[in-house]
Order: C-alpha cells, then structure tokens, then sequence
C-alpha cells in the first residue's frame, strides 16, 4: 500500500507542478477582473484530466465496490492532501474538495442503500455539490446544542424551518442537497435533540436570502451562503444516520473534514513560507537583503519548526482515525484543530509582513492564505472550545489517576 501512496503522491505532485500551478496567476486576474457569477472552464477541464487518469476521490478509504477512487487511508491521504492544499480551489480538481468530500463519508457510513444511490453516487461521480448546514446566524453555533432550525413531522415528512449561514457551494449549478442538524425531539435530553436530514436545494420554501465572501477574500467561484428554510417538506427517509444522533452524524464528517482542512492549511502555510523567503532574498534596506535580518531568520526557523509540529501532529491524528474511528481520535483531532490552524495562521502572517505593501494587495495568494487561516481559527470549532474540550479530557484523565504526583514535592512545613 506504501508504494501506492508513493505512486499516486508523486502523480499528484506532477498534476500541481505542471497544469495547476502555472495556471493560477492569469485564474488569480481573471477572477479579479470578472463580474457575476464566475467558474473557469479551466477547472472543469482540469476536473476531466484528473478523472481520466484515476487521481480521483483521493480522501475516501472505504469507497464502495465498482466506484471511482483510490482507497488510500486517512493516513495516506494525508500528505496528498497537503500538495492539493498549495492551491485553494486544487482540491476540486480530483473532487476530494471540502464540503463535499466529508458529506461522501458520512453518506457512506451512515447513509441508506437508497440514499447511497441517490445522494452519494453523482457525488462520487463529481456530478453534484452539496453543502453542510449546521451554523445559524441567530445563536451561538459553537455550541452545538444551541442549534435552533426545528424539523417537525407530517405523516411521512419532515417539515423544516429555520435560517443557516455559511453553507457553501451555492453559486453552483449543480448544487444538489445540503446535510442539514435541526431539532426532531426538544423534548429529549440536550444532545439527543438534533437529528441530520438532507434538503434537497429545489425543495419549496428552501431560499438563497444572499451570498458572501470571507474577509474580503474574493473567490468568486466559492462564496458562503446564508439560506431561509420556511416549511420545506422533506421525506423522513432523508434522515441521516440514528434520529437524536445528528451531532453523532457530524462527527463522522468532522473528523476527517478537520484532519483534510489541517493537512491543507499545512500546504498553503508551506508555500507562504517559500514565497517569504523567496522575497527576502530580493529586497534590500540599508544596505542589506531582507533575508541577512536576524528577525525575518527567526521568523523563517520557528516558521519551518511550528509547520514539522503541525503535520506530525496531523500525522498521528489520521493514524488514530484509521485505527480508533472518530471517537477514538477526538483528542488528536482537537489538538490538531487549534495547534494547525494557530500555526499556519503565524506562518501566513509573518509571510504577508516581509512582502510589505505587496503582501496585502490581491496580487499574491497570501491575502487569501490569510483569510483562510483566520478563518480557520473560527471554522470547524473555534479555537477556544477545542482547548475546553482538551481540558475537560485532561482533567478526566487526572480524576481516573490515583498515582501520588503530589508526594514529589518537599514539604517544607
Ligand atoms: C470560512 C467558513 C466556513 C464555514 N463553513 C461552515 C459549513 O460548511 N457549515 C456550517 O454549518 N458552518 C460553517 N461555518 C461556521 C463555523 O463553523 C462557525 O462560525 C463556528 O462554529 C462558530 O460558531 P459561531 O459563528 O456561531 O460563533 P459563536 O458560537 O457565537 O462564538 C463566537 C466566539 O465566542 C467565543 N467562545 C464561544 N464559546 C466559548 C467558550 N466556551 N470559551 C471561550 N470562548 C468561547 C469564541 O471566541 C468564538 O469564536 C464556517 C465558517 C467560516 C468562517
């Protein structure tokens, strides 16, 4: 399986180096420049060439019999994931893109055969996008439980109302259904509320109100949504995994969503590292390349130490979530999920800083890397609740210790 990887990591080193990189200036200035709705043909044609040549579902290890993909594990996928990160909209060209691609692993494990035939497969097939909708703009997300959207019952349907923003992917024709979190049983115990039931987007009563970009980030070919659901009816064999598991059901996406978004943001920060030093070296002050500063030195080494961190850590997350599932690695994927994102947040900075001015125009992908690691910090978790969710786990630990640490100390009374 090792040489694989190997293969298939060299192949898609190859792809990036030769048709992707050197497209990305003359796309960069043609979004820049387009008004409307904006998708290049490039990314479609693109799309075909990596279908054509099996670079294709990169991400899912249990792919079902006959479809398209490679079955590399999560860990195999990892560093895979890190080269199609250089690139922010690289990851659709072998349709291993974020929401989708979780959405196909939660489908896979948790989905109906009927649901598997009609939602997963056009994906797998790089047919449709779908989104996920668990964010509402009216209460505090990062607490899941606050989720308000109310899903009720109509003899064989579900009936759905509420507001969700941040979903993504829908400027996009083919923009199929949304994995949505609501409430089905308010009367259950708080984390048995929430149920996830798939929205296809032509269904009456569901509404685009308007569309967004992220810090100002101009991808014109992905901005955010906020979207009304009035009374859209859905049938009840839309319910996704066990009814009052939703948070389970997203679990399932989330864990490998984070482990694919941390080994991305690793790639990017890798370019951002390369573009600052290339910088350095042709700028001089006072009589002196940018690069002999002692402070952008230590900026280059503590840049290059905190990214080797970030991917072993990343590393032995994919390697518990290939061993243990997604319960099993919720602690790595927490510590991942702030340690990644704060890291490569650092990274794109101190990159902007050393291009100066240039750093904060459109014309490199660093105000875009920024963006994106900023957002990071928020997006999948904010930073905050993942170091109160380790040290709840912590502090667990601790109550389950009963060694004596406390008698190392000398006690002086
Ligand atoms: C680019 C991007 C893409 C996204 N994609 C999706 C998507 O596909 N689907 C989706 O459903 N959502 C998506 N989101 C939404 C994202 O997951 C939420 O914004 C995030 O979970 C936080 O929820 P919130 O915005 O309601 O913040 P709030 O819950 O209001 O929290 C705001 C802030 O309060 C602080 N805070 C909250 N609780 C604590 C605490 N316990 N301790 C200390 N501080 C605390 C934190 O600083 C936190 O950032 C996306 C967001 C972005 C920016």
């Amino acid at each position: 399986m090792q040489s694989q990887q190997s293969e298939i990591q060299r192949r898609v080193e190859r792809f990036m180096k030769e048709r992707i990189l050197p497209q990305c200036a003359a796309l960069h200035r043609q979004a820049q420049e387009a008004t409307g709705e904006y998708r290049p043909a490039l990314l479609d044609d693109l799309r075909e060439q990596a279908r054509a040549e099996g670079l294709w579902n990169l991400g899912l290890p249990e792919l079902p019999e006959g479809a398209p993909g490679t079955r590399l594990s999560n860990l195999e996928f990892a560093p895979v994931a890190e080269t199609l990160g250089w690139v922010h909209w690289a990851p659709e060209v072998f349709n291993c893109h974020a929401p989708d691609l979780p959405n196909m692993e939660m489908l896979q494990k948790l989905g109906t055969e009927a649901q598997k035939e009609r939602w997963l497969k056009p994906m797998l097939e790089g047919k449709v996008a779908s989104s996920f909708a668990m964010t509402e703009p009216d209460v505090a997300s990062s607490d899941a439980r606050n989720i308000a959207c109310s899903i009720t019952e109509d003899g064989d349907h579900f009936v759905i109302t509420g507001r969700k923003w941040f979903v993504g992917n829908s400027n996009l024709r083919n923009w199929d259904y949304v994995v949505l979190i609501g409430v089905t049983d308010p009367d259950a115990p708080r984390t048995d509320q929430h149920s996830a039931v798939i929205v296809p987007t032509d269904a009456p009563g569901f509404e685009v109100v308007r569309q967004y970009n992220i810090l100002g980030a101009r991808r014109r070919w992905s901005p955010q949504a906020e979207v009304k659901l009035d009374r859209v009816r859905v049938p009840k064999t839309n319910l996704v995994g066990e009814r009052g598991k939703g948070f389970a059901a997203a679990q399932v996406r989330l864990a490998t969503a984070r482990i694919h978004h941390c080994m991305r943001s690793i790639g990017a920060a890798e370019v951002a590292l390369k573009l600052l030093i290339r910088r350095a070296e042709t700028r001089n002050t006072f009589g002196k390349p940018v690069i002999e500063r002692d402070k952008v030195r230590e900026w280059i080494a503590l840049s290059r130490i905190e990214l080797n961190q970030a991917r072993l850590l990343t590393l032995d997350s994919a390697d518990q979530l290939d061993r243990l599932g997604d319960r099993g690695a919720r602690r790595s994927i927490s510590m991942i999920k702030y340690a990644v994102s704060e890291s490569c947040f650092k990274v794109a900075d101190r990159a902007l800083q050393v291009f100066g001015g240039a750093g904060m125009m459109e014309d490199t992908p660093l105000a875009d890397f920024l963006a994106d690691m900023r957002a990071f910090r928020i997006y999948d978790g904010p930073s905050e609740i993942h170091l109160q969710t380790l040290a709840r786990l912590e502090m667990q630990d601790r109550e389950r210790d009963d060694t004596d640490w406390l008698g190392l100390l000398v006690d002086s009374r």
